[in-house]
């Protein structure tokens, strides 16, 4: 064996034992070593995916192996290796994780449905318009109602339910919510299940698609033929709005809306925030949105977020069928990750990953481990020093001018620490940043005051309780 794959092969050992078993095959056991210099050892795995998460979660980690083997060592690389070598490195490659994350990028654009039944003599300009894509998975059978979004949820139903000369009920329907919370999912829905029968026209655009086309059109002197394209559909479907921008596009947008709504067409509008505050929105466009049905889907509870879990771990399970996720484990993630639909499908594709790439089940301590990142508790609340301070002196009633001063009584002197380290967990303040305003101090001697927290919260659990007391009051 080469110096260089002894030297590799101690650096796995090395790997192995600092992250363990586990984490060590999932992540690390299809790595090769493709060279290595004085500076530099150069490393490939063989997809974008592992690239990344190593890149992400373990560099710190490669390096220093590495540098424990060759102290000269400055940096790792990593690159992806190409499939005809991949091919003659591992025949057994079991599932291309890149697909699966790749899943929602996968869509494929509308061809027999909204295009599909565009009047004939428009077809070119159709093309310039060019309707978004769908994602053939956000249906109404996956979507998942819950008390933030029954009202929603009822509306676009009957909106997709409606038949070619029906009486339109409400219009537009305009949904409003935060990201993550399910607007594209129940559009989608909409135009998917009004195409379906055939006999009705639904056109999906975002409103960036809406504002390209337009352009194009202009361009290319269609313009006309883009309006008649827009006006002689049923259903125009319309996601994030609040990105519709520029004078002539939001006239035109205008007219669109007018011409539908006037001729008895359905519209319906996603956006992330209701119609009065889409500033940039001619006051006109404004109260014409509003005068339909507007519907704010809210934060999705504990209860919807764990259905919402379910639901995707059974779509997955129609292409993968081992694919097994104990109650328990979507308990955990259903309470924890409380932000957006979004990092709920993250989370169950990591455990797919993980769950593939390694063979292993997927148990509670394997999903603490790999959602760690998506579980955000503070990130709503921007914790301020000043606050910390306040809250820390009340608490522990001393002043506030007490922790800042020089004295050094016991009894500032834990509180004054207690703050300083809540600084530093709570914010994203720098030492020697958090030392200036607690009275000028080095940053040295804020490192110290963590340092003992941290120390002392393992030990001593009535400080420990303190501690998460103060946490919760400076994050609610
Ligand atoms: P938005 O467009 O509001 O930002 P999306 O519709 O893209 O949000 O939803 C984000 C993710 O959460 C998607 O994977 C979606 O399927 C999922 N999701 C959100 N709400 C629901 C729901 N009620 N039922 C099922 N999945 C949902
Ligand atoms: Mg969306």
């Amino acid at each position: 064996m080469s110096i260089d794959h002894e030297c590799w092969s101690k650096v796995k050992g090395r790997l192995r034992t600092n992250v363990g078993e586990d984490v060590y095959s999932s992540w690390f056991a299809r790595m090769d070593l493709e060279s290595v210099s004085d500076l530099a050892a150069h490393m490939s795995v063989p997809t974008r995916f592992l690239k990344s998460w190593i890149q992400s979660h373990y560099a710190d980690r490669v390096l220093a192996c590495w540098q424990a083997e060759m102290p000269t060592l400055q940096r790792v690389d990593l690159t992806v290796r190409t499939p005809a070598r991949q091919a003659a490195l591992t025949k057994e490659n079991k599932v291309p994780v890149e697909d699966l994350r790749a899943d929602r990028g996968n869509t494929r654009p509308l061809s027999g449905g909204a295009r599909g039944n565009l009047p004939p003599g428009i077809a070119d300009s159709a093309d310039a318009l060019g309707p978004s894509p769908l994602d053939p998975r956000l249906t109404f059978d996956s979507f998942v109602i819950g008390r933030s979004n029954t009202l929603a949820h009822a509306a676009a139903k009957q909106v997709a339910e409606g038949r070619r000369g029906d009486p339109v009920m409400f219009n537009p329907l305009y949904v409003h919510a935060g990201v993550g919370l399910g607007k594209t999912h129940l559009l989608q829905a909409v135009t998917f299940a009004g195409n379906a029968g055939g006999q009705r026209r639904v056109l999906y655009l975002t409103a960036e698609k809406f504002m390209y086309g337009f352009v194009q059109a202009l361009k290319s002197q269609t313009a006309l033929a883009f309006k008649d394209t827009l006006r002689g559909i049923d259903v125009l479907v319309i996601d994030d709005l609040q990105f519709l921008q520029g004078k002539s596009t939001q006239a035109e947008f205008c007219h669109t809306l007018n011409a539908l709504i006037d001729s008895g067409r359905q519209v319906v509008i996603a956006a992330d925030r209701p119609p009065s505050d889409l500033e940039s929105l001619d006051e006109r466009v404004r109260s014409r949105l509003a005068g339909g049905l507007v519907v704010e889907m809210g934060a999705l509870g504990e209860e919807l977020r764990l259905e919402i879990l379910k639901s995707r771990v059974a779509t997955v399970r129609v292409h993968h069928h081992g694919f097994d996720v104990p109650l328990a484990v979507l308990e955990y993630l259903a309470k924890s990750i409380t932000h957006n639909g979004r990092d709920l499908e993250g989370a169950i594709n990591r455990l797919l990953a993980h769950n593939t790439l390694s063979g292993q089940p997927v148990t509670l301590e394997m999903a603490e481990r790999e959602v760690r990142d998506l579980i955000r508790p503070q990130e709503p609340k921007r914790v301020k020093i000043e606050d910390i301070q306040r809250v820390v002196a009340r608490q522990y009633n001393v002043s506030r001018s007490d922790l800042l001063s020089s004295r050094r009584t016991a009894n500032v002197v834990r509180p004054r620490q207690v703050a300083m380290y809540l600084a530093k967990t709570l914010t994203l303040r720098s030492l020697p940043e958090i030392g200036r305003r607690f009275g000028g101090r080095d940053h040295t001697t804020v490192l110290h005051a963590v340092r003992k927290i941290e120390a002392l919260v393992g030990k001593d659990p009535a400080l420990a309780d303190e501690v998460e007391l103060l946490k919760r009051l400076l994050q609610e």
